[in-house]
């Protein structure tokens, strides 16, 4: 058993403009193990943003431990987590976060070509990304051309495209309708099993629970 993401109480506490401090998460303790597919639940509140971006490097926890991906998180630079999260992260969030001026296409080559990939490479990881996704015929399209399920697997493919090992995901399926939601979940949950790639997803819809390998809830800033 490997974990890929490890946090030992975790605590991220915001302060407000008078002066107070917001205790977002108060001692998560957390362990995702590789290979799977988790979904993280909580009200409204409960700090499941904050957890993930914490996880993700965008945000500094205030103080405990989180290991992702072998990497300390309390001691990564902003420089370091911004190489990092370009080399083995993959993000989905629920806005889709599509360039809307480029086409599906475009907006995986872009984040290739900012990674550094010779043209060819990047050409060739574009297009295999959007097969996998099942959009080839959708390349050209723009965001606003496509639905919103498609729009998010281009985001997944986007996600794909630097061969991610982790994906965190905060509500990828918050716009999107039931049927297409179960459509997502489904890809979601192959893709972790064909390629051993980790998921965590934040969530608060209740459709998304038969689809994953494990259910986390958080409630006031604790995993219980
Ligand atoms: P969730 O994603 O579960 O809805 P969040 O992680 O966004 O919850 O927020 C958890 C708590 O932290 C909330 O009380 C929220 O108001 C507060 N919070 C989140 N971000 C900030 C911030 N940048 N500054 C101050 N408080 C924040
Ligand atoms: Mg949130």
């Amino acid at each position: 058993m490997s974990l890929v993401i490890e946090t030992k109480d975790l605590w991220r506490v915001y302060r407000s403009k008078t002066g107070a401090e917001i205790p977002a998460l108060r001692g998560v303790n957390l362990g995702v193990e590789a290979g799977t597919f988790v979904t993280l639940k909580g009200r409204s509140g409960s700090g499941k943003t904050t957890l993930l971006n914490c996880l993700a490097g965008l945000d500094k926890p205030t103080s405990g431990s989180a290991t992702v991906l072998g990497h300390d998180m309390m001691q990564m630079s902003d420089a370091e987590s911004t190489v990092w999260r370009r080399e083995q992260v993959g993000l989905i969030f629920q806005s889709f976060g599509l360039l809307p001026t480029l086409s599906a296409y475009e907006n995986i080559e872009l984040l290739l070509r900012i990674k550094g990939d010779e043209y060819d490479a990047r050409h060739k990881r574009a297009l295999e990304c959007l097969e996998m996704v099942g959009l080839s015929r959708w390349k050209d399209h723009r965001p606003y051309e496509m639905s919103g399920g498609q729009q998010q697997r281009v985001a997944v493919a986007r996600a794909l495209a630097n061969d991610a090992k982790l994906i965190l995901a905060d509500e990828p399926t918050g716009e999107l309708d039931s049927k297409t939601t179960r459509e997502l979940l489904t890809f979601f949950r192959e893709l972790v099993e064909t390629h051993h790639i980790t998921m965590l997803m934040v969530s608060h819809d209740p459709l998304v629970d038969p689809y994953v390998h494990q259910v986390l809830t958080l409630k006031d800033g604790v995993v219980v």
